[in-house]
């Protein structure tokens, strides 16, 4: 079955991608958020050229002809487009089989156990403790991480003393059977990490994410190294071959891919085949509420590497005001620190109708 037609639907921070194929069905997908007017742009001049009027069922060979063709551009904005192509086709692939996208790749529907992700740096110690008790007594929510130090901060803190008093704040605030998660987003050299890595062990904390540049890995190996305590990372890696030297190296302990950044659905299970193969864990980014942590959903269910909880960002309309009336029905319904994926066909979600209608409209065909 041939591909027909390419539709986006773009507004700054998403872009949605519907496939329509010479019978008319179709999937829907969505392309990596931010910047989603530039990737929607390369989607239609480098995604959809090679593809309409090609046989629909072998997603990897036509993802990979795409990387073929425009072997000049091996970077994340190709990916990021191609990654709308990706889950639209899994969606598609569901809806003709009448089967969520979890069953087409070897899980089941059901409860996925979450950790609440914070994505604030401004935020007083004492107000982060108190939003992980309020969404503990009210979602039973078991696991929270937080941000330390400063986004690709060259070793300096958000402000001074900050990461010394909300790892030991939370530390105090959140019982010991709380899984307890830091992020420190690229900030610190090794001699620093090690540092506050030995503050973090003695604060129960039992995750630390992205210690140091993500660009340097032989500055993670070395807190990895020095450790006890799971060094985590490679959220925004796409490239294979950087992911084959993690893996073979240990930069890591934990693995964290994202599905969009990745390039979709086919290509983050095959990466999440390789980091199984070498006995490793991954638990995948997924840093908003807009499809990417719904694809995370179908995707941490299968996998038999799967980490202990998908990434479940907690953050509201005040910091992500785009991500409001996405869908026509809220797809994460928490309950007891769990979301559901349901047995809908294909992702089980339905975009919101005026949203589409309100959005900047393309077409190849
Ligand atoms: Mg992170």
């Amino acid at each position: 079955m041939k591909i027909k037609k390419l539709e986006t639907f773009t507004k700054p921070f998403v872009s949605f991608v519907k496939v329509t194929l010479e019978d008319g069905s179709t999937g829907i997908g969505q392309m990596s958020t931010y910047h989603a007017d530039i990737t929607a742009q390369i989607f239609h001049k480098q995604v959809c050229p090679w593809i309409l009027g090609k046989n629909y069922e072998d997603f990897e060979d036509i993802e990979n002809l795409i990387l073929e063709k425009e072997h000049k551009f091996p970077g994340s904005y190709l990916l990021r487009a191609i990654a709308g192509l990706d889950t639209a086709l899994w969606d598609l692939k569901g809806k003709l089989k009448k089967l969520p996208v979890v069953s087409l790749i070897g899980g089941n529907p059901g409860f996925l156990k979450i950790y609440g992700s914070s994505m604030k740096r401004d935020i007083q110690p004492y107000d982060e403790a108190k939003r992980f008790k309020t969404l503990q007594d009210e979602k039973g929510v078991s696991a929270f991480k937080f941000r330390i130090g400063s986004e690709c901060g060259r070793g300096k803190d958000e402000w001074e003393g900050r990461t010394e008093e909300i790892v030991r704040l939370i530390n105090k605030e959140l019982d010991i059977s709380t899984a307890k998660l830091v992020d420190a987003n690229s900030c610190y050299s090794s001699e620093q990490a090690i540092e506050i890595g030995k503050l973090l062990i003695d604060n129960n904390i039992t995750h630390f994410e992205e210690p140091c540049p993500y660009w340097d890995p032989e500055e993670t190996k070395k807190v990895t190294e020095a450790l006890e305590i799971d060094v985590t990372g490679g959220e925004q890696d796409c490239d294979f071959r950087i992911w084959k030297d993690m893996i073979d190296r240990k930069i890591v302990n934990i693995f964290q891919p994202d599905v969009m950044y990745m390039g979709g659905l086919t290509r983050i299970l095959k990466l999440a085949n390789m980091i199984n193969k070498s006995g490793f864990t991954c638990t995948p980014h997924a840093a908003n509420l807009s499809l990417v942590t719904v694809c995370t959903m179908h995707f941490l269910k299968a996998i038999p590497n799967a980490g202990k909880y998908l990434e479940y960002s907690i953050e509201g309309e005040d910091y992500y005001p785009w991500q409001k009336n996405l869908f026509s029905k809220h797809p994460f319904n928490i309950i007891e620190g769990n979301v559901e994926i349901s047995d809908d066909p294909g992702w089980g979600v339905e975009i919101n109708k005026n949203w589409l209608e309100t959005s900047d409209y393309k077409i190849s065909e």
